[in-house]
């Protein structure tokens, strides 16, 4: 957002108006806060319309998948990059959230995520959230909650380890770096449930991979789905 939008979305607030959590201009609450032409300019995947897709064929191809998806590409234009970076590092919860419902309608509308138990965020490990102040993927998770009428779970699944930023590897290390990360505490609210993960955007993909595996290995009985909010535009799952 730009000064002059930090300044309209300020003075709108305090005026009890709305402004858009994008791009700062008018945007009225029936809209959860994005504006028509930050709704239109959005680089929409169409991956959640279709029960196959690139983000599913990655998963499927070492687990059994019901569906995933992610609402937009993040890697096409620096506006839409920005959200992803403004929602995990800058404070903005809230536009995590915003998020969140807006993607919560569109998987709502498409019907395919109708059986969904629960969902659960991909947690971080605490010294990341005491670094943080927040788990951007939890109010992802919520704005989704709301919409699509299920529950959040924040307690069955822990990290255990604090494993550095994946960004900075690559190939096989990558995946070698997230193994037993996770640790399913418990197991019981997990049996027999179809389980939605959510993440804010997909890179490598082995993070959500290894609490998938962690959440298998400890609930063999369960369904799982994945969904992010953002994935790059030529996705790989190495
Ligand atoms: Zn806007």
């Amino acid at each position: 957002m730009s000064i002059v939008g930090n300044i309209y979305h300020a003075i709108s607030t305090m005026l009890g108006g709305d402004s858009c959590m994008i791009c700062g201009g008018y945007a009225d609450s029936q809209t959860h806060h994005v504006c028509t032409r930050c709704r239109l300019s959005i680089p929409l995947t169409r991956y959640y319309l279709e029960e196959e897709n690139p983000v599913k064929d990655r998963f499927s191809s070492f687990a059994p998948i019901q569906h995933a998806s992610a609402l937009y590409f993040y890697d096409s234009d620096p506006l839409w990059r920005e959200v992803i970076h403004r929602s995990k590092y800058r404070g903005q919860w809230r536009l995590a959230y915003t998020m969140g419902r807006w993607y919560g309608e569109v998987l709502r509308d498409t019907r395919l995520y109708d059986d969904v138990d629960l969902i659960l965020p991909i947690p971080l490990h605490p010294i990341k959230i005491l670094k943080r102040g927040y788990n951007q993927s939890a109010y992802i998770a919520e704005g989704l909650a709301k919409e699509m009428d299920v529950k959040v779970d924040l307690r069955s699944v822990r990290r255990v380890e604090n494993n550095p930023s994946q960004t900075t590897k690559s190939g096989t290390s990558r995946w070698e770096n997230v193994e037993h990360i996770f640790r399913v505490c418990h197991p019981d609210r997990l049996q027999g449930r179809h389980i939605l993960i959510v993440d804010d955007v997909l890179t490598t993909g082995a993070t959500i991979a290894s609490c998938i595996t962690a959440i298998y290995n400890a609930v063999p009985d369960c369904k799982i789905s994945v969904v992010a909010l953002a994935t790059p535009g030529e996705y790989t799952l190495k």
